[in-house]
């Protein structure tokens, strides 16, 4: 099965993501990260998007697209995606179709998720993050049990440069004028769903769960 999950900054498509392709043997393909390995590494292309990042601007696209395309035909990707922050405009999206259609693969659901807004900037603000594994934390709603360190590999918690409130202030604008728009684009397809991501965090996997019917 692949799947798109989007929505805005913070809602959880990480969160939730990980969990699915977990679960499922998906492979998890998230746009965010892949271009902060990119900027880890310190390649020409990563300082080039970290000029983007650091102010919460879309990285241009045909970086972006350039990036994808690989991922979704590896061999590892044969079992189902799961394809987070990517498209985040309509040229994305409609660049997506070419691809897939180039490789004849088929998207078999698009999930928005959604909160409010207050939400939103609570999750971003309080998230912490395992420098090792990757895995998730919230200041509040799911603090490690050892303060600074990872529950499951021991590694070290950080917070992402662009979880400060200005950059959240500005990703959540660039959210509303350039990905929100792709709620148009997808929503009038049988592949849509809409899913309520406010809440438990078991609460809304169930939902999620629900919205792409039957896995295979
Ligand atoms: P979030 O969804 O919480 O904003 P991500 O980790 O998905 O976080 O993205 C972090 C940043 O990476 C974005 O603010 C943007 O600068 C860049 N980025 C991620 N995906 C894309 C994309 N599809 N197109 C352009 N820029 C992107
Ligand atoms: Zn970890």
């Amino acid at each position: 099965m692949n799947i798109i999950l989007f929505g805005p900054p913070g809602v959880g498509k990480g969160t939730q993501g990980t969990r699915l392709s977990e679960d499922y043997g998906f492979l998890p393909i998230a746009m965010g990260d892949l271009l902060r390995s990119e900027v880890k590494e310190g390649s020409d292309l990563g300082l080039k998007a970290k000029t983007y990042m650091d102010v919460g601007a879309l990285v241009p696209d045909a970086v972006v697209i350039g990036m994808i395309e690989s991922r979704i035909v590896a061999d590892d990707a044969a079992k189902g995606f799961v394809l987070d922050g990517f498209p985040r405009n309509v040229v994305q999206a409609e660049a997506l179709v070419d691809m897939l259609a180039k490789h004849a693969v088929l998207i078999d659901r698009v999930v928005f998720m959604q909160a409010n807004k207050a939400v939103l900037v609570e999750r971003l603000s309080g998230r912490l993050i395992c420098s090792a594994c990757g895995f998730g934390f919230h200041r509040h709603h799911s603090p490690p049990e050892k303060e600074g360190c990872c529950d499951r590999c021991g590694g070290t918690l950080y917070q992402r440069d662009d979880d400060c409130e200005d950059v959240i202030e500005s990703r959540l604008k660039v959210y509303v004028t350039q990905t929100a728009p792709l709620l148009d684009y997808y929503s009038g397809s049988d592949l849509f769903r809409s899913v309520d991501a406010e809440g438990d965090l078991d609460d809304i996997y169930s939902r999620l769960q629900q919205a792409l019917g039957e896995i295979n």
